[in-house]
């Protein structure tokens, strides 16, 4: 049986100031969550506030991205070493918001998710196609060989996590519909089985992301392969974001 897992993607909304606001909100909101394990991204500046608030709860919190160095000439680079040592437990690695905008590649990720797990962070890596890779019915191609070219060469990956996000459904109000997520996830749930094995498969949890919403979550928790979500949007306010984890119970 996976424990749910909800992780919400802060983007590069809330300063420290917002961020400490939402974060005492979610820790009245949702101070007895315990069927669901819960993870917050915020931007990078505002962690520290988060880290205050919550550091005596059950939410964690993440970053949205790492460089893969530890530390040296990178100027603007932030390393996973400094990020758990911030107080982050997990990262979100190869959203497409920096495939589509900061040229991050399968390649990228591989070196992001590996220097990750050596400083002891647990990556959510996202794979999802385009609306017109879905349209010319190449997903389940997009999906394999995102997941391969990120993940494959990685030895043991029970402290990581598969996020399928269809593009065409980020940030839009277009949500997977439960079955098409489904299909993906069984094929990533597959992927996973035939290169690391039915254990490891079996305990994967896979995450779907894309315009989840307090009145959509319920029907994609129906779906077998649907483990948890990967939200942004609604994850800026304390009680959309408290409902859709309400909807795990
Ligand atoms: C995301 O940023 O990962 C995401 C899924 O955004 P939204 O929920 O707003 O579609």
């Amino acid at each position: 049986m996976r424990k749910p897992l909800i992780a919400g993607n802060w983007k590069m909304f809330t300063g420290p100031s917002a961020a400490e606001s939402l974060s005492l909100a979610l820790k009245t909101t949702l101070k007895d969550c315990n069927w669901a394990d819960i993870v917050v991204c915020p931007p990078f500046t505002s962690i520290s506030a988060v880290v205050s608030v919550l550091k005596n709860t059950a939410i964690e919190i993440g970053a949205q991205d790492t460089f893969w160095e530890s530390e040296g000439a990178y100027t603007g680079e932030i390393s996973p070493v400094m990020i758990r040592e911030a107080g982050c437990g997990w990262v979100i690695i190869g959203h497409s918001e920096r495939r589509a905008h900061f040229g991050e590649s399968d390649q990228t990720v591989f070196k992001r998710v590996n220097a990750a797990m050596k400083a002891g962070l647990k990556p959510i890596v996202c794979v999802g196609e385009t609306l017109q890779q879905r349209d010319s019915g190449i997903t389940e191609e997009i999906v394999k060989s995102q997941l391969l070219g990120g993940i494959g060469e990685i030895r043991a990956i029970s402290n990581l996590t598969i996020a399928y996000e269809p593009v065409w459904a980020i940030g839009t109000g277009r949500t997977a519909t439960p079955r098409q997520a489904q299909d993906v996830h069984n094929v990533i749930r597959t992927i996973i089985s035939e290169k690391w094995g039915e254990l490891t498969a079996s305990a994967a949890r896979i995450l779907y992301g894309g315009s989840v919403k307090p009145d959509n979550a319920g029907d994609l928790w129906q779906e077998d392969d649907i483990d948890g979500f990967l939200v942004g949007g609604a994850s800026l306010n304390a009680d959309t974001f408290s409902r859709i984890i309400e909807s795990a119970k």
